[in-house]
């Protein structure tokens, strides 16, 4: 027996007993009625046989405490209004009367919407919500500090207006006549073969309304947006997937909420680079600081300038560590890495060219190419 069809059925009138009638009493009435209409003891009476069958049906149900309570909650629903008795076959499924066939609560989310669902939570399975994912820009030092960010997250749903039913909201549904409420339609292709089809005119929802909802013109999805605040932690990085625990889709009947993935785009800084939980800085120096040696100072992104000292003839692209100031790691702070380049000057004045003459002249005896020509030499020899 399929509880599809228990809309449609009284079992408290088929027992003779009041809606609220305890277990001693529905059982007392039950033996009663089955013993009277039993076929052995109305051999070849149908209508004994049928009102066996049916006391038998509709005791099944109420002696059974989970069954009563769901069928009592399906009475409720369909005393509000159910357009038609002897509306049959929900879903259309075929041979969906098995015991233990499909749950008619899907079926009731489905033309009802939400509210339906959350009337039938204690009937139906608890489910976690989806895993949503999204992206948000930060910029470079909130990167490196940590930040709360408002992150906007729209997701398709029921129609918040009809909720789902496609019905313009205070109108009343009617079974479909296409599919006489099935959902389904079959579909000859010709010769012995058919299909059984979405109904066309109702989309499947066997219930349709004469004036389609305003916001989804009958459609019943429509999108829904939320804004939430998350905590972004201090030194992520550029492409970094962070997991926010219980914000993403909402659980079904009391399940939790999914997670909420969010990869994080973290924008440049003009000054500094990031390499993991090193700040990255390229240092301008002159020639003349990189050959004799100096003390440079250079900005560092939250503790004010540094000094760094340069050793007599550092290279160009040497790189030095200022330990401590890149960023706060899980566990250690990183170093900030301060590359060395050197400056070529382009608008010297009289005085500098003729010092840089005389530096010239001072080291004519020295060709910095002259290990080019010993060095290919070595080759072709
Ligand atoms: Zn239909
Ligand atoms: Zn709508």
């Amino acid at each position: 027996m399929s509880n599809a069809d228990w809309a449609n059925k009284d079992f408290y009138k088929v027992l003779g007993v009041a809606k609220d009638a305890d277990a001693s009493a529905i059982k007392k009435a039950y033996r009663k009625l089955a013993r009277e209409n039993h076929p052995d003891s109305n051999p070849g009476n149908q209508a004994a046989e049928d009102r066996f069958k049916q006391v038998a049906e509709a005791y099944d149900v109420v002696v059974d405490a989970d069954k009563r309570r769901e069928y009592d909650e399906m009475q409720a629903l369909f005393a509000g209004g159910h357009p038609r008795a002897g509306f049959t076959g929900f879903g259309g499924q075929p041979g969906g009367g098995g015991m233990g066939g499909f749950d008619i609560s899907d079926l009731f989310g489905g033309l009802f919407g939400g509210g339906a669902a959350q009337q039938r939570g204690n009937v139906r399975r608890a489910t976690r919500g989806p895993d949503l994912e999204t992206e948000a820009s930060i910029g470079f030092t909130d990167a490196v500090d940590g930040t709360t960010i408002s992150l906007r997250l729209s997701s398709e749903g029921a129609c918040a207006t009809c909720r789902g039913t496609g019905g313009k909201p205070g109108t009343r549904p009617h079974v479909c006549p296409t599919c006489d409420g099935t959902g389904m339609v079959v579909s000859t292709m010709g010769g012995a073969f058919s299909m059984n089809e979405t109904c066309p005119e109702c989309h499947g929802r066997q219930m349709i309304y004469d004036e389609a909802c305003p916001t989804c013109h009958g459609s019943g999805r429509g999108t829904s947006s939320r804004t939430l605040q998350a905590r972004i932690p201090a030194g992520v990085k550029d492409g970094q997937k962070i997991r926010l625990k219980g914000k993403g889709g909402a659980g079904e009947n009391g399940g939790p909420a999914g997670d909420l993935f969010v990869t994080v785009r973290v924008g440049a800084h003009p000054v500094f680079g990031r390499k993991g939980d090193h700040l990255t800085l390229v240092a301008p120096v002159s020639f003349d600081e990189a050959a004799l040696g100096a003390q440079i100072t250079v900005p560092t992104l939250h503790d004010g300038p540094v000094t760094v000292k340069i050793a007599p003839g550092t290279p160009n692209g040497r790189v030095l560590r200022v330990r401590g100031r890149g960023v706060q790691g899980k566990s250690a702070t990183g170093d900030l890495l301060v590359t060395i380049e050197v400056q070529v000057p382009t608008d010297l004045d009289e005085a500098a060219k003729a010092a840089l003459a005389a530096y010239r002249d001072a080291t004519a005896g020295h060709d910095p190419r002259a290990a080019l020509f010993t060095r290919t030499q070595e080759r072709t020899s």
